[in-house]
C-alpha cells in the first residue's frame, strides 16, 4: 500500500485564488485590506519568510508594508510602533515575525497586538474565541492543517485524532480545531507515555513535534491520515542516508544544496498511511495561504461585514 499524497502546494492555491476573488471585490468597494510585518533585526530564516510573507500579499492583492526595526529595539520602541499600527484604520492585519531578539519582551509585545488585527492568532482573546468557538482569527498553521483535510474529503468528525506536539503555535490550536469539527482529540507531548501505542489510535495523526523522521511505521495504523507539520533541515550525510537512501529526486537535491528538508514523518510511514502530506509541498504553502485568508478576515470583520468562510465542516 501506497499512501495518498496530499498536495499542499494545490490546496493553497485554490485558497490563494478564493482570497483574491474576495481582496477583488473589496477593493472595488473602496477597501484594499492591508498587513503591516514587522521583522525586528536579521535573522536570516525570518527574513525568508517575510519576503514570501510580503510576495503572497502582492499575489492576492493585498496593501503590505514591512517595517524592520533594528536588532537592538528596546520592548518599549516596539510597543510604540505596535500602538501605531494598531491606530492606523488602513492597517488590517499585524504580523510580528518571531523569534525577536532576547532583550524583547515577547509575550508583552503580542499582548499589545490589537486583537482584531492578529492575523497569527496569538492573541490570548483570540485563543479563548478558538476554545469557546468563537469567530476570531485562528493559527495559520493548525488552520492550514484542517483545510488540508476538508478539502481533501478526509473526515474528521466521530474520528480518533492524536495531536504530538502541545505548542501555543501549532500542537493545542491544531488539536482546538479538531475537537471543535468533532474528532476526539488527544494530545501527546515529550512526557506521553507510549507515544506509538497513543498514535496507532489515530484516524488522523498530527505530528508537530521538530524532530526528523521521529514518526515510524510503527506510530500508524494501516490506512490513517498522517499530517506532518514538522520542518527539520537535515545536513548530516549519515543522517541523510538513514532516511533518502534511494531516493534519487532528494540525493539530488542533497548533492546541490548540502542540505534537505524533512518533516516528523519518517518517510517509510508512506508505505502504510492511508494519505500522508509530503515536506516539503504539505502543510508549509498552507500556513501563508492562511495568513492571507486571516488579513482578508480580520479586514472583513474590522468593519463587519460578511465573515468569508473556507469550506465547511
Ligand atoms: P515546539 O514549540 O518546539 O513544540 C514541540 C512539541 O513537541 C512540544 O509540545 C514537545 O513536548 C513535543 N515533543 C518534543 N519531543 C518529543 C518527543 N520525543 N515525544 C513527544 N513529543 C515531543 O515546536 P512547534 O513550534 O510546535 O513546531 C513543531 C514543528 O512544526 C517544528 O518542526 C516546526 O519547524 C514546524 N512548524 C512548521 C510550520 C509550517 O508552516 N509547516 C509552522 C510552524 C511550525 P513538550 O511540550 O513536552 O516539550
Amino acid at each position: 500500500m501506497s499512501a495518498l499524497i496530499l498536495d499542499g502546494i494545490k490546496i493553497a492555491q485554490e485558497i490563494r485564488s478564493e482570497v483574491a476573488a474576495e481582496v477583488k471585490a473589496m477593493a472595488a468597494g473602496g477597501v484594499r485590506p492591508g498587513l503591516a510585518v514587522v521583522l525586528v533585526g536579521h535573522n536570516p530564516a525570518s527574513e525568508i519568510y517575510v519576503r514570501g510573507k510580503v510576495k503572497a500579499c502582492e499575489e492576492v492583492g493585498l496593501y503590505s508594508e514591512k517595517h524592520t526595526p533594528s536588532e537592538t529595539s528596546t520592548t518599549d520602541e516596539l510597543l510604540a510602533l505596535v500602538d501605531d499600527l494598531n491606530r492606523r484604520d488602513e492597517i488590517d492585519g499585524i504580523l510580528v515575525q518571531l523569534p525577536l531578539p532576547s532583550q524583547v519582551d515577547s509575550k508583552k509585545l503580542l499582548l499589545a497586538v490589537d486583537p482584531a488585527k492578529d492575523v497569527d492568532g496569538f492573541h490570548p482573546m483570540n485563543v479563548g474565541f478558538l476554545s469557546t468557538q468563537r469567530p476570531g482569527l485562528v493559527p495559520c498553521t493548525p488552520a492550514g492543517v484542517i483545510e488540508i483535510l476538508k478539502r481533501s474529503n478526509i473526515p474528521i468528525a466521530r474520528r480518533e485524532a492524536v495531536v504530538v506536539g502541545r505548542s501555543d503555535i501549532v500542537g493545542k490550536p491544531a488539536a482546538m480545531l479538531l475537537l471543535n469539527a468533532n474528532a476526539t482529540v488527544t494530545v501527546c507531548h515529550s512526557q506521553t507515555h507510549d507515544l506509538a501505542g497513543v498514535c496507532r489510535r489515530a484516524d488522523i495523526l498530527v505530528a508537530a513535534i521538530g524532530r526528523a523522521g521521529m514518526i515510524t511505521r510503527d506510530f500508524v495504523k494501516p490506512g490513517a491520515t498522517v499530517i506532518d507539520v514538522g520542518m527539520n533541515t537535515v545536513t548530516d550525510p549519515a543522517e541523510f542516508q538513514k532516511f533518502f537512501a534511494g531516493n534519487a529526486k532528494r540525493e539530488e537535491t542533497f548533492r546541490k544544496k548540502g542540505s534537505t528538508l524533512i518533516g516528523d514523518v519518517h518517510p517509510g510511514v508512506a508505505d502504510v498511511a492511508g494519505a500522508l502530506t509530503p515536506v516539503p509541498g504539505g502543510v508549509g504553502p498552507l500556513t501563508i495561504a492562511m495568513l492571507m485568508f486571516n488579513a482578508l478576515k480580520a479586514a472583513k470583520m474590522r468593519r463587519g461585514s460578511r465573515i468569508p468562510e473556507l469550506t465547511k465542516a
